[in-house]
């Protein structure tokens, strides 16, 4: 249910460098096995740093990461994906997203070479990012030979706009909903989630809206952390699920 998001990590200087990488490994030991990059993210430098985390591990890790609609084409696809491959220092990337739709490209043409790095073992499932029903269902229609898994799409207990549409339909048609900002980028809400809640679950406010983010079905997050303390507060966060009515009632606090 909880990955971990590398935005922001690999712009800093060498020494924070060796600490991010450091709270990557540590959070793939808690089992936070998921890894979400992108090409984008510190101009390749977070994939360079995630290959680095996960050197000698690689089986145990679940690597993630995207592609950005400038190298949407049919070759943009290809030359990308081998650049992340060769930045990560992997073999294959097992979840490739579109990381947010492309108003250029023809989507046929970008799922043509998807469906071509699927094929030749490059990449092993194909994901979006920030698409709306209707352009994951255009997306969908793009790909004769494999289907969508996932969309990568903003959710959190304090952002919940895609609760009236894009998340149900996800839901109904099987994509994983991967959560990004599921901490609301570090801006807990503090005061606002009931401090009994916090004590009856023993949980911190992260933990907590970790827990609520990740409570329905076929909803995952990637937080980000930095910090390894961070990172063992959030590995822990889904041990104990919280309550049926306990859920209903947060959601209801900041609905
Ligand atoms: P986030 O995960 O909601 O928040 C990250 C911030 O929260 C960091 O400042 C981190 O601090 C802090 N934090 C982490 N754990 C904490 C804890 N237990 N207590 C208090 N603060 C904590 O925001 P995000 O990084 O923007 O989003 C997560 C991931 O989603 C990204 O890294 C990226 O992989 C992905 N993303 C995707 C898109 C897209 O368009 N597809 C857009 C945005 C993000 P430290 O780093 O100091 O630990």
């Amino acid at each position: 249910m909880l990955g971990m998001g590398t935005w922001e990590i690999g712009d800093a200087q060498d020494e924070k460098r060796a600490l991010e990488v450091k709270a990557l490994r540590r959070g793939i030991e808690l089992g936070m096995s998921m890894i979400d990059s992108a090409e984008m993210y510190g101009y390749g430098n977070a994939e360079k740093l995630v290959g680095q985390a996960i050197k000698g591990i690689r089986d145990d890790v679940f690597i993630a990461t995207k592609v950005s609609p400038e190298h949407f084409s049919y070759e943009g696809i290809l030359s990308s994906c081998e650049s992340s491959i060769r930045r990560l220092g992997v073999e294959h990337i097992d979840l490739y997203q579109l990381h947010w739709p492309s108003h250029q490209v023809p989507i046929g043409e970008t799922m043509k070479a998807m469906e071509e790095l699927v094929a030749h073992g490059k990449i092993r499932y194909i994901g979006v990012s920030n698409f709306s029903v209707a352009q994951t269902l255009k997306a969908r229609e793009s790909l004769p030979r494999s289907e969508i898994a996932s969309n990568q799409i903003r959710y959190s207990l304090t952002h919940r706009s895609i609760e009236s549409g894009l998340l149900p339909f996800c839901e109904r048609e099987k994509l994983t909903v991967i959560a990004y900002q599921p901490l609301d980028s570090g801006k807990l809400p503090g005061s606002k989630i009931p401090q009994a809640l916090l004590e009856k679950y023993s949980m911190t406010p992260a933990q907590l809206m970790l827990n609520w983010v990740t409570y329905r079905n076929g909803v995952v997050a990637i937080p980000k952390a930095a910090n390894v303390e961070h990172v063992e507060e959030n590995a822990v966060a889904v041990r104990t699920r919280i309550s049926a009515d306990d859920y209903r009632a947060l959601s209801r606090i900041f609905e």
